[in-house]
């Protein structure tokens, strides 16, 4: 092991979940390295749409006010539109009193967690590919192959974190991913030019497609972001025609509408199409001896249901202090297997009714005529919805979703 560099803790990723780690344990005095990939910031296959409780947890990361004013666009409502003429607007309880949802310019916040985890002290390192990872199974630190510009290295870590995205190279190595449940679907995504003014309030909308959806959300700096999933009846149609000439068709059919005027509809697009498939993926552990998933890297399953920023954040929180307990217990390997212990036990507790939910909804989407039929039920029984809307945003427990009076209240005819 003579001349490898030593680190306590190596991150790979410098996505949101990187970055937020990466100051959560820097500021409690732990070393850590951040390794990613892109020298610059760009965009790629991600969400812009959140709700407030993404807010907080950003909050909670030490993002200051300002900060968030810069990167974060209020949207009031999150319109849901059927084929079939049905429309359910969601608020995540700023009908009621609370803050609106959201949705965040990634290219400013991205690079301003970056800055954050480097004023915290982590060493962030961009344009480093990790290559190859070799886990110590807890008696030895993992050994970590980076390419950069000028040549290839070596690092030993004694804790290494996949925070590398829903193809974790950390997960593979761990023997734990597995493909997504959910039937192989494209995802494609980019911004096109919006000119209303950033202070208008402006509704989201998700627009129910044959086998496919879309999403439409206000960003700053004058823009919408636009993310559409195809199932895999598009396929055919994607090989012949390609993504830009798919997604630009799909953008023309979408109507305008009282909440949504839709000036974007032909507007300039701010970057190229983003794509990503298969969509999300599955872990049968989220941590081991010596090693941690967190953010998408930890599972992702759909994005539909919007839950992938706040999960990825919340999932930094958990998995911090189970970093540290490894990193300080007296005995390595017995710590080690407990931190890890701990941190899977504490997501598989935080998230597994709210995935039972992801789910349903998932059941309902895939059969468009009991769809169109909840969705039309939702529509004229507010507290139903609004009770919805919280367990979608991470506001309330996920059970409330799954009570037989909220499931009686949408279903029975
Ligand atoms: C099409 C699509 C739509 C989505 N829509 C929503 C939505 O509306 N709402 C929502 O909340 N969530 C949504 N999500 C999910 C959301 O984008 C993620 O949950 C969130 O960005 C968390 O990301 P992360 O930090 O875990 O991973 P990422 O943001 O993917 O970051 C991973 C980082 O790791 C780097 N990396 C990967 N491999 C290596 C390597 N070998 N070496 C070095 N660096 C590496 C990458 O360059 C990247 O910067 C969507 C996702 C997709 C794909």
């Amino acid at each position: 092991m003579t001349g490898a560099e030593r680190v306590d803790v190596a991150i790979i990723g410098g996505g949101q979940a990187g970055a937020c780690l990466a100051s959560r344990l820097a500021r409690r005095g732990i070393e850590v390295v951040v390794l990613e990939r892109s020298l610059n910031w760009r965009w790629h296959a991600a969400g812009v749409f959140s709700s407030p409780a993404a807010m907080d947890a950003l909050r909670r990361v030490g993002v200051s006010e300002e900060v968030l004013a810069r990167v974060a666009r209020p949207i009031p409502a999150l319109r849901l539109e059927t084929p079939g003429g049905a429309t359910v607007g969601l608020t995540y309880g700023h009908d009621r009193g609370g803050p609106p949802a959201i949705g965040f310019d990634r290219s400013a916040l991205d690079p301003a967690l970056l800055e954050l985890a480097r004023a915290a002290g982590a060493d962030v390192r961009l344009g480093t590919t990790v290559t190859s990872v070799q886990l110590g199974g807890g008696r030895a630190p993992a050994m970590l192959t980076l390419r950069t510009g000028t040549g290839t290295t070596t690092v030993h870590a004694r804790v290494v974190i996949g925070a590398d995205g829903p193809h974790s190279i950390v997960a593979r190595e761990a023997g734990v991913a597995r493909p997504a449940r959910l039937a192989t679907r494209v995802g494609l995504t980019h911004h096109l030019a919006d000119p209303r003014a950033d202070d208008e309030p402006v509704d989201g909308r998700m627009q129910i497609l044959p086998d496919g959806y879309v999403g439409i959300a206000p960003v700053p700096s004058g823009r919408v972001n636009i993310g559409i999933v195809l199932g895999r009846s598009w396929r055919p149609r994607l090989a012949r025609e390609g993504a830009a000439r798919v997604a630009a068709s799909i953008e023309g059919t979408i109507p305008a509408t009282p909440h949504d005027v839709a000036p974007w509809r032909g507007a300039a697009t701010c970057d190229p199409i983003a794509g990503a498939s298969p969509l999300g993926g599955r872990v049968t552990r989220r941590a081991g001896l010596g090693w941690f998933l967190v953010g998408d890297a930890a599972g992702f399953l759909d994005p539909f249901t919007g839950e992938g920023i706040h999960r990825a954040l919340v999932s930094t929180e958990l998995a911090a202090a189970a970093i540290r307990a490894a990193l300080t217990g007296r005995s390595t390997a017995a710590a080690a297997a407990d931190a890890a212990g701990a941190y899977d036990r504490a997501m598989r507790r935080r998230f597994a009714t709210k995935d039972a939910v992801t789910w349903l909804v998932q059941a309902f989407l895939a059969r468009p005529v009991l769809f169109e039929y909840v969705a039309r039920r939702l529509a004229t029984r507010g507290d139903a919805r609004a009770t919805m809307g919280l367990v979608m945003g991470d506001l309330i427990p996920a059970s409330r979703a799954l009570d037989p009076r909220l499931l009686a209240a949408v279903l029975a005819p």
